[in-house]
């Protein structure tokens, strides 16, 4: 079983899609150097559409140009999801030959009969348990490069803790190499860190590097 970031979300936590809060002038005070590209790959389920994509895209890269750094959209492949949960997804991507025009790897999946089922049952844990442990997105963390979110969200009681552009925004910190934290120092010395790799010698300059969830470099492209 891999081991991958879940999202979970707690009735009391209002901004529950976030990683850690943020600390702008610890932020502002930092130095991020030039602004980079990363080619992210995406994989999508029939039924999102390209402009669906862009408008997530550009939610993340405004989240992104804190940090110089700016994420590409480039379509892959449209499939059918591998499974029914997101393990099947991630164990499918981990698995999945990182072809050399991609510094990482997206998943967006969809919303089919049996998701809405199993929306309804959970929000019967939901409202019973006062806890909704949906999840909606998820990164391996062997090389935190590759991960999923749900991209399809329509008029279900998720829209008011959640957003597939939040849920974007977080995947994305983990695909930086960040895990979850109080506050955003650790991610902000993450990233920094992470965008420092750019000049190490052992790293392909073909690949935008990475730290994974252990402090291991990922200076040349997983498979
Ligand atoms: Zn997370």
């Amino acid at each position: 079983m891999f081991k991958i970031f879940y999202l979970t979300c707690f009735l009391f936590l209002a901004g529950c899609t976030t990683i850690g809060f943020h600390q702008t002038s610890l932020r502002n005070s930092m130095s991020f150097g030039e602004e980079v590209n990363i080619r992210v790959c995406v994989i999508r389920e029939p039924g999102i559409e390209p402009e669906e994509i862009q408008s997530l895209f550009t939610a993340w890269n405004e989240e992104l140009s804190l940090y110089h750094l700016k994420a590409e959209p480039i379509p892959l492949a449209i499939m059918e999801r591998p499974g029914f949960y997101g393990s099947d997804i991630i164990e499918y991507l981990v698995n999945k030959k990182m072809p050399e025009f991609c510094d990482r790897m997206l998943y967006l999946k969809g919303r089919t009969w049996g998701d809405i089922a199993y929306e309804v049952f959970t929000l019967g844990l939901f409202v019973g348990v006062g806890v909704k442990l949906e999840i909606q997105g998820a990164v391996e963390t062997r090389t935190n490069t590759k991960g999923y979110i749900k991209a399809k969200y329509i008029s279900t009681i998720q829209l008011l803790f959640t957003s597939p552009k939040s849920t974007l925004v977080h995947e994305g910190y983990h695909l930086l190499g960040c895990g979850h934290q109080l506050l955003m120092k650790e991610c902000y010395e993450r990233i920094r860190d992470v965008k420092l790799l750019l000049t190490d010698p052992k790293r392909d300059p073909n690949f935008f590097p990475n730290i994974n969830a252990e402090g291991i470099k990922i200076v040349t492209r997983p498979i």
